[in-house]
């Protein structure tokens, strides 16, 4: 009698779990994600290998460690179009390598953007140190500083073109949420005669109602944002009747000053019928004198 073959074609590659493990038979949806994977491995591995072979419907890796007889293969299964892994010899008596290959500029992006992102003056050394630290692989000075820029002038790009679009996010918010209050002001122009942004302040309808029902206390206060378009976050914030603080109004502004909490207070007065505040109380940590 025959013997039933075994279906190990069905096993998918994960490409978020955190380590790769290779197994006769996985499926990877395309050649591109069999690639990534080869790339993740040899950096967690610490293997320098080589893909001989890198077709598009055919890939053929080795160690590049002279007698390593560690070798993968994968082609494409034309019936599902899936890419299955064909033959694997999991034999590795190499060394571990510091400095590979494969931990290139696309594999580098995904390792540095979320440091870049939160420091973007973060010195080039410490990119160096937290990629050794990770993945314990020496990048050159020159890639990693070229990445850093890179990713940066990413960031920028994305920046400048939502902020040239905050007057059609206003437009939408208003008229997503009619009888909400929203504010834009633009500052001084730049070189190209366009106006730069300076303040944005926001109530939403929805606050302004509930805040009727609430406990008649506002607290206010503001602080840095940081990453690469800093600037300074105001917020107020309210007290329902189960003593929850909940966001009644914020402002994004390029600098506090006396004058930015008067138009901040001023704008939130009228949204939420204060009047001159006489029956509420105000918290704020008394740094600046902004009352009048
Ligand atoms: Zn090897």
């Amino acid at each position: 009698m025959k013997k039933k073959k075994i279906a190990t074609d069905s096993v998918k590659y994960d490409p978020d779990c955190d380590t790769v493990v290779w197994q006769l038979g996985i499926t990877f949806t395309s050649v591109k994600e069999f690639r990534v994977a080869v790339t993740k491995y040899a950096i967690q591995k610490r293997v320098q290998i080589e893909k001989y072979i890198n077709e598009p419907n055919r890939v053929r890796v080795r160690c590049s460690m002279k007698n390593c007889k560690c070798l993968l293969y994968a082609s494409l299964d034309p019936k599902s179009n899936n890419f299955v892994i064909r033959t694997y010899i999991p034999v590795h008596n190499c060394d571990r390598v510091t400095i590979n290959y494969l931990c290139n500029i696309r594999f580098l992006t995904k390792a540095i953007k979320e440091d870049v992102i939160e420091q973007p003056n973060i010195r080039v050394f410490k990119l160096q140190q937290s990629i050794r630290k990770k993945f314990k692989l020496h990048v050159s000075k020159t890639t990693t500083r070229r990445e850093r820029a890179r990713i940066l002038n990413e960031i920028m790009d994305d920046h400048i073109l939502e902020y040239g679009r905050i007057l059609d996010y206003k437009d939408e918010l208003l008229r997503s949420n009619s009888g909400s209050t929203c504010v834009v002001k633009p500052g001084e122009s730049n070189k190209l005669g366009r106006p730069l942004f300076e303040t944005f302040y926001i109530c939403f309808e929805a606050v302004k109602m509930a805040s009727r029902s609430c406990r008649k206390f506002i607290g206010v206060d503001g602080c840095f944002l940081k990453e690469v378009c800093r600037g300074q976050l105001l917020v107020a914030v309210g007290k329902d009747g189960n003593n929850y603080t909940f966001p009644l109004a914020w402002a994004v502004v390029a600098k506090e000053n006396k004058n930015i909490w008067r138009w901040f207070i001023s704008l939130l007065q009228d949204d939420l019928g204060v009047g001159d505040g006489s029956d509420f109380t105000i918290m704020s940590d008394m740094q600046k004198t902004f009352f009048y």
